[in-house]
């Protein structure tokens, strides 16, 4: 058996698999697509002491780290269920099932998508789901923000500082983020909101140059000039796979300590697809180290 078992080769299962392997104990780590979300992602600017980089170089960048030590890197490789016997039983699509005495959980989350036409053309050329990444790249521009929840308020109170205009389009009949967030927004002089109102195209010649929603209520079609959209409908974690095996809150997410432990003895996680308070490469990468640390401190101690 293996003494880590990683499931996720995104930035924290790079992260954890690389801890581990530098305690000179037996390393694995599956992925169904080693690099994760980054692989998506155009620059990067946030990843502090490195100024700037692109997604799939910093993928793999990882992958080459990873593969300077000892680990046993099983790419294109889906784990369907997790069981706790006496060892961590992780089965595969494949049907195989690997066995290992602590497993440590990095499987990430993925954006939702509006699903209209534009949305993915137009991904990274106006197109952004994340405010802390891109927001400084509409410095001075129009921009809309699809979604009035709790992460959509927030992204449009945090862009408004940045950018030009920001305009909050909801579907509902009024905005679902927390009253706080709301007098917060509608404080601010370069946000509109526009509630009952259907995203229909993100339109664009090679970038975004505009949104066109229908009016809910009146059924009118309209169309917004603008260079860039955030797309805020909410953020997955990948863990539906996991059933009742491990402990996850309402959203889907792993409940993890300090530590990065799960309820489940010998079973960590870390990254997007746990509790962690912000979605971010760097905070995956540190929870990475804390999991596969907290794991090596527990087969010290088992
Ligand atoms: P992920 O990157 O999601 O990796 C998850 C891994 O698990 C993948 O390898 C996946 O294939 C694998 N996996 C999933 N399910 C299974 C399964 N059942 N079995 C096996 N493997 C599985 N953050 C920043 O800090 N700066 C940025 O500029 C930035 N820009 C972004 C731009 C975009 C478009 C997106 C989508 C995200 C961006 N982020 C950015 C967020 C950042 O990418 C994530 O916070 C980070 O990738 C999370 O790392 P992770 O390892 O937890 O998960």
């Amino acid at each position: 058996p293996y003494d880590v078992l990683v499931v996720g080769g995104g930035p924290a299962g790079a992260s954890a698999a690389i801890y581990a392997a530098r305690k000179g104990i037996r390393t694995g780590i599956v992925a169904d697509r080693f690099g994760g979300q980054i692989l998506d992602t155009a620059a990067i600017e946030n990843f502090i002491s490195v100024n700037r980089t692109e997604g799939p170089k910093l993928a793999a960048n990882l992958e080459e780290h990873v593969k300077d030590y000892n680990v046993d890197v099983m790419n294109l490789q889906t784990a369907k269920r997790l069981e706790k016997k006496d060892l961590v039983e992780i089965e595969l699509e494949n049907g195989a099932v690997l066995k290992s005495k602590t497993v440590i959980l990095s499987t990430g989350a993925r954006w939702r998508n509006i699903g209209v036409p534009g949305e993915a053309e137009f991904r990274n050329k106006g197109v952004a789901y994340c405010p802390h990444c891109d927001g400084p790249l509409f410095e001075g521009k129009d921009i809309a923000v699809v979604g009035g929840g709790n992460s959509g308020v927030e992204a449009a109170i945090d862009l408004a500082g940045i950018v030009k205009h920001v305009t909050v389009l909801e579907y509902n009949s009024e905005l679902k983020a927390d009253s706080v967030l709301q007098e917060r927004l509608r404080s601010l002089k370069n946000v509109t909101v526009i509630t009952n109102a259907q995203t229909k195209e993100i339109t664009g010649t090679n970038n975004v140059n505009g949104i066109t929603y229908t009016d809910r209520v009146s059924g009118d079609e309209k169309h917004i000039e603008l260079a860039g959209v955030f797309v805020q409908i909410g953020l997955v974690p990948n863990t539906d796979w996991l059933g009742n095996a491990v402990e996850r809150n309402k959203f889907g997410e792993i409940i993890v300590d300090k530590r990065g432990a799960t309820n489940v003895p010998g079973v960590f996680a870390a990254g997007d697809c746990t509790d962690s308070a912000y979605k971010q490469i760097i905070i995956s990468m540190g929870s990475g180290a804390t999991a596969s640390l907290s794991a090596f401190d527990y087969l010290v101690r088992n």
